[in-house]
């Protein structure tokens, strides 16, 4: 084909770009403004508590309080879980076009704390008729540094009876790993444990991310230990493990990797587990368009029912919230009823402080 050629065929569209072309293909995006979906349409079915969410993206900005409430309320969710974002991606002066996700480009991300100043500020200005759905988890420290914990005392001085946990931690984490400066951050790394310890003393549940393995160690994930080793050593820290640890690229055998969280739950009644974002989506269920959950999952999650929890992982911007919501009506519906208001909403409350607990059973009296 000569240059002419393929320039008259490039303007008429006849071209076909792959999925890797000039324009890339946004699955998540495709799959929110998808009106096929009728789940999406209509009142919401179950009242959910979001239990992993970020009110800020990776450069710290949000579509806001009000869009969120609104969000919540369309979706049926009464609780959820607001943490800010702990990393930051950088805009570096040889970068023309500002990056937005930190995936993309190769510019780096670095910790900030002034996320948990941003995510108290707006949880005090919050009416008081709302504030009780409101649960903030701190989250910005550097999860390497011996010094984490006195970012975390630091907060919860600064802003008494605010705080009802701590994370997401972000450790292990793939791509975000890479392109975050200094040493790499662990579920086990000793500067953790001043935090977790800290945690348990303040009745403060855990929300941890730390990968079940690297992606080219599928067979036997090499990171699982970690998490395995704070539960052996903090059994007094209610921990979340953030996507059962799955992230992308990590296929593992789900029958065997399933098998291997329920020997985990058995063994260690500090451990819960959420199922948001791509774990949903790509492992737990079939990946297409029912969202079918595959049985080893629903196995597992009837096994523990008391140990399953539900998270949008939304991050900053609520336009795709209705999905990540309503993409777990397919797990919900398979389960027996009893469980599914546990998995919606009673695990993750039942995680949160007793002060916490309290007053929300006062308010329903
Ligand atoms: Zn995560
Ligand atoms: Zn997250």
């Amino acid at each position: 084909m000569n240059r002419r050629k393929f320039l008259k065929l490039l303007s008429t569209g006849a071209l076909a770009y792959s999925a890797q072309g000039f324009f890339a293909f946004n699955a998540n995006a495709a799959i929110a403004d998808n009106n096929s979906y009728s789940f999406l349409k209509g009142a919401p079915k179950y009242t959910i508590a979001d239990s992993h969410f970020h009110y800020v993206d990776f450069i710290q900005r949000t579509e806001g309080a009000e869009a969120l409430l609104k969000a919540m309320n369309a979706n049926g969710v009464e609780h959820i879980m607001m943490s800010g974002m702990p990393l930051v991606k950088k805009w570096d002066k040889d970068d023309p076009i500002a990056p937005e996700y930190y995936l993309d480009n190769n510019s780096r991300t670095y910790w900030y704390s002034g996320t948990d100043y941003h995510v108290a500020q707006t949880v005090e200005k919050i009416p008081d008729e709302e504030r009780h759905r409101f649960h903030p988890y701190i989250c910005g420290f550097n999860p390497t540094d011996k010094y984490a914990v006195d970012h975390v005392k630091r907060m919860y001085e600064a802003f008494p009876n605010l705080w009802h946990g701590v994370g997401e931690i972000f450790a292990h984490r793939d791509d975000l790993t890479n392109l975050t400066y200094g040493e790499t951050a662990r579920a086990n790394h000793e500067a953790l444990d001043a935090v977790y310890d800290f945690a348990a003393d303040h009745d403060l549940p855990v929300c941890l991310h730390n990968n079940c393995t690297s992606r080219n160690k599928l067979k036997d994930p090499i990171y699982v230990y970690e998490v395995e080793d704070v539960l052996k050593r903090h059994p007094n820290t209610r921990l979340t493990w953030a996507h059962a640890g799955l992230s992308r690229y990590l296929n593992v055998d789900q029958g065997k990797y399933t098998a291997k969280l329920g020997a985990m739950l058995d063994k260690h009644p500090s451990l819960w587990i959420d199922l948001s974002w791509i774990a949903y989506n790509d492992y737990i269920t079939d990946g297409g368009s029912t969202f079918t959950v595959k049985p080893c999952w629903l196995d597992l999650i009837k096994s523990f029912p008391d140990k399953f929890m539900i998270g949008s992982d939304t991050v900053g911007q609520f336009k795709g919230y209705a999905m990540e919501i309503r993409k777990y009506y397919s797990l919900l519906d398979a389960l027996p009823s009893d469980v599914a208001l546990k998995v919606a909403k009673g695990n993750f409350l039942s995680i949160l402080p007793q002060r916490v607990q309290k007053d929300l059973a006062k308010r329903k009296n």
